[in-house]
């Protein structure tokens, strides 16, 4: 690739901007996409020789899956989402919670757009589709080597190098560009947990009491003393995805494993017969450690030239399902934010917005996991009892799971706040 002349003259000769992007997963895919609607020529750097095909369900909640529908991803996502139609929350023993039959009508009602459950797969192929068609060039078996902040240059592994105007770092949760970024060596931390992932065809369960639970999109929860399970359906209702989450007896350094099955089983063995009997059905499992990082301080380097997003810049806990989401919020504000910048000059204040709206978002849910988590996980007791009434009270006065939390973090509009927050600026 020849490197732009348009950075070191410091300006652009049209108001297209050369963005360059490390790592084509959800995050890298997602800004990809809304960096080229916002008319700019964009490179991505996938380190892996192609598409991964690995991982299972996610849930896209009405934040995130508004950004999809406005990049024109709905249609292709449409016929392979599972939109839950009742969630239902139980304690480890079966009993009911609490439980919502119009979950579906309820989301689309109050934040305007559904909630979809996607197989990974599913949805990174849609992403990678619609970004080769707005012409994103994916160069796929490509890893960043190094990067050189002065200059917005990155090296491959070959030594072949490339300079853009903007270089996004989406490399992930294990990111080595934040190394660089930051100066040390910060990897990922612990948890304390981890998930056993595990899938289920719908089509090979004729147990009429699973399939009351699976057959129709749902959501279903089982929570219990420092453990839950969270079981919903992908692939239009016919793939019914698990996570269990556990405490981590995963040893040192390993990422992930295939799980034992056995060893799963016996996690539950004193669970909802209904769970028990899910996991009698299940053939394969794998064991992931739950990681994550302090959000970072700084998600841009001030000159705008350089900007971090998605697990990079904040893995969190899967526990509000807001990874993958919080990495498409990320990359809507950096779109609309470089939709603002004709020439490099105008990039500072764009780092400064950045930063600043996606640092304050990020971190306030990367706390908020840790408390979901140990409100879900509490032993038996006084304080357990206190929570169970809260949840029942929640769901019967019409406030959801999570009165504060939830209308915040779904009513979010991306690119309406990014609006806003320019516009504050620009103003003052
Ligand atoms: C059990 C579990 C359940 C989850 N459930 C949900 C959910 O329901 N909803 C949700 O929103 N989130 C969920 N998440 C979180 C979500 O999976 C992540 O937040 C999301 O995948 C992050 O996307 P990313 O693109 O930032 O990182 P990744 O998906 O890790 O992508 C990074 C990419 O960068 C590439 N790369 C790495 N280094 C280099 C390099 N040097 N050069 C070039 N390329 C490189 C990698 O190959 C990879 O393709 C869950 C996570 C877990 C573990």
């Amino acid at each position: 690739m020849s490197p732009s002349a348009t950075t070191t003259a410091g300006f652009v000769p049209s108001d297209r901007l050369k963005v360059l992007v490390i790592g084509g997963g959800l995050c890298g895919l997602g800004t990809a996409i809304s960096t080229s609607l916002a008319g700019h020529s964009v490179t991505v750097f996938e380190a892996a020789p192609e598409l991964h095909e690995i991982g299972a369900g996610l849930q896209i909640t009405p934040n995130a899956n508004r950004l999809l529908q406005g990049w024109g991803l709905w249609e292709s996502l449409a016929p392979v989402a599972a939109a839950p139609q009742q969630l239902s929350i139980r304690r480890f023993d079966g009993r009911l919670l609490a439980q919502r039959l119009d979950y579906d009508e309820e989301t689309k009602r109050k934040y305007g757009v559904p909630t979809w459950c996607l197989h990974r797969v599913d949805l990174q192929q849609a992403l990678l589709r619609r970004a080769t068609e707005l012409g994103v060039e994916i160069r796929f078996g490509q890893r960043v080597h190094d990067i050189d902040f002065e200059r917005n240059q990155i090296t491959l592994e070959n030594g072949e190098t490339a300079v853009g105007d903007v270089v996004i770092a989406a490399d992930g949760l294990w990111s080595a560009v934040r190394n660089k970024f930051l100066g040390i060596e910060t990897p990922p931390k612990p948890t304390g947990d981890l998930a056993y992932r595990v899938t289920i065809n719908v089509d090979e369960i004729d147990d009429p009491e699973l399939l009351e639970v699976i057959q129709k999109p749902g959501n279903n929860i089982w929570i219990g003393p420092s453990r839950h399970a969270v079981g919903y359906n992908v692939r239009n209702g016919k793939l019914f995805n698990m996570v269990l989450l556990v405490p981590d007896d995963l040893p040192e350094g390993v990422r992930k494993q295939p799980g034992n099955i056995a060893e799963m089983r016996k996690l539950f063995e004193d669970w909802d017969p209904i769970l028990t009997k899910l996991l009698a059905r299940v053939e394969k499992v794998e064991k992931w450690k739950l990681m994550h990082h302090p959000p970072l301080e700084r998600l841009a380097i001030d000159t705008g030239r350089f900007f971090i997003a998605g697990d990079a810049a904040h893995p969190m806990l899967p526990y509000f399902a807001q990874g993958a989401n919080s990495s498409f919020e990320d990359a809507a504000v950096l779109g609309h934010l470089l939709s603002k910048a004709s020439s490099i000059k105008e990039l500072p204040i764009i780092a400064d917005i950045y930063s600043r709206i996606r640092r304050e978002r990020v971190s306030r849910i990367h706390s908020e996991t840790f408390v979901h988590r140990d409100d879900f996980h509490l032993p038996d007791g006084p304080k357990q009892v206190q929570r169970d009434e809260l949840l029942y009270n929640s769901f019967t006065k019409d406030d959801w799971t999570h009165p504060k939390i939830q209308p915040w973090l779904w009513s979010y509009d991306a690119y309406k706040a990014t609006e806003e927050e320019y516009n504050r600026v620009i103003t003052k």
